[in-house]
């Protein structure tokens, strides 16, 4: 590691990285299903996407034309594919950097259909249904399904490469055996139409690991999108109580020097307002504690309460844009004003950490690629 001045840093472990990717393709492929790596959860940092494909996912996808770019440039062998169903001011850098989009408007279909026949280009597109959690995708299947053969036999531009869902986003709603199994069918009326079997039947992302893990995905989903499942594992250890056997969650790290050391009150003193964000938070009062700061803020993270500590006794309390505050009275050694201290990262701060300007990233094991 190259040795830095510039703090807060992210140290993002690229051996960590390929590890987690091969535990999850593998598994997923001991069971006929193909992984396409998301890094939109780390800024699409090209390394981490290389990190994936060495660890068999065969593809990589984003959902931002401008990390899709990115990609393109860094791999440009590699099938990428737009995850956020395309915009149609964006259809002739979708038909550039990606190859395949996921897609449930008839209109875009038909802007990516004339915008490939101007340039001589092809696309492939995965129609969405909604199997409840009512962020995008077809509610009506028999719309859906004359599409596809609309695609299939009008629009020789257009590949219909498969058909997917998306689940545990907007909803909440838990991909299950039911849910899926509807996928599959829904799969099968198309094929019957179309006269030919679908590439993909893409069931889900992340959320669907643990009913994947419970042998719960049924037979026909052949494929899973998956970003935070390899590069943040936290949430499926504490949300869902099923680690992925061998995958790690500490692959980031932020590391935040300390800029202030004192004894405080724990209860503010004076008149309780609202804070820099216009919330309330609640305080409590445990006299005087030994308090610190640390010098990365809500811009870096989003919030403190997507940070946990590393080490034993110390608490982060609060945040504001730029200062991270830390009770570090019950520490078995306080640390001193430029002193480095490490986190580990949910998945929205990873998010924000990758995305700020501010964070220094700094990649550990660049020869594991
Ligand atoms: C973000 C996203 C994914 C990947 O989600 P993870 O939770 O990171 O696995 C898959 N599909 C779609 C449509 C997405 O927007």
């Amino acid at each position: 590691m190259s040795e830095t001045n510039h703090y807060p840093v992210l140290e993002i472990d690229l051996q960590k990285l390929v590890n987690n990717a091969e535990k999850v393709t593998s598994y997923a492929g001991e069971r006929g299903i193909e992984i396409t790596g998301v890094i939109k959860g780390c800024n699409s940092i090209v390394e981490a996407g290389k990190a994936m494909l060495k660890g068999g996912c065969t593809g990589l996808a984003t959902s931002r034309m401008d990390q899709m770019k990115r990609i393109r440039e860094a791999v440009p062998e590699t099938e990428t594919w737009l995850l956020r169903i395309p915009m149609l001011s964006e259809i002739e850098d979708l038909i550039r950097f990606s190859n395949i989009s996921l897609n449930s408007e008839e209109a875009t279909i038909r802007a990516v259909e004339a915008a490939c026949a101007g340039v001589g280009r092809h696309h492939g597109v995965i129609l969405m249904a909604d199997l409840g959690d009512l962020r995008e995708g077809f509610r009506d299947f028999e719309e859906m399904i004359a599409l596809a053969e609309e695609i299939e036999f009008r629009m020789p531009h257009v590949t219909l490469e498969g058909i997917g869902t998306n689940l545990g986003c907007y909803g909440s709603i838990s991909p299950t055996t039911e849910n899926l199994t509807e996928l599959v069918e829904l799969a099968r009326a198309i094929e019957a139409r179309i006269g030919r079997k679908l590439r993909y039947i893409s069931g889900g992302a992340t959320t669907t690991l643990p009913l994947l893990l419970k042998g719960g995905v049924p037979e026909g989903i052949n494929h899973l999108r998956v970003g935070e499942g390899i590069l943040n594992g936290r949430d499926l250890i504490v949300f869902w109580n099923t680690p992925f056997p061998g995958v790690v969650a500490d692959a980031f790290t932020l590391k935040a020097q300390v800029v202030e050391v004192k004894e405080k009150p724990s209860y503010p003193i004076g008149e309780i307002f609202v804070d820099a964000f216009g919330e309330v938070p609640v305080y409590y009062d445990e006299g005087i504690r030994i308090r610190a700061i640390a010098a990365v803020g809500k811009q870096d993270v989003g919030s403190h309460e997507k940070l946990l500590v590393r080490d034993e006794g110390l608490k982060a309390i609060g945040s504001s844009s730029d200062h991270l505050i830390l009770d570090v009275t019950d520490m078995p050694v306080r640390p001193q004003v430029g002193d480095v201290l490490s986190f580990d990262l949910y998945y929205p701060a990873m998010l924000y950490a990758t995305g700020s300007a501010s964070v220094e990233k700094v990649l550990l094991h660049p020869e594991a690629l």
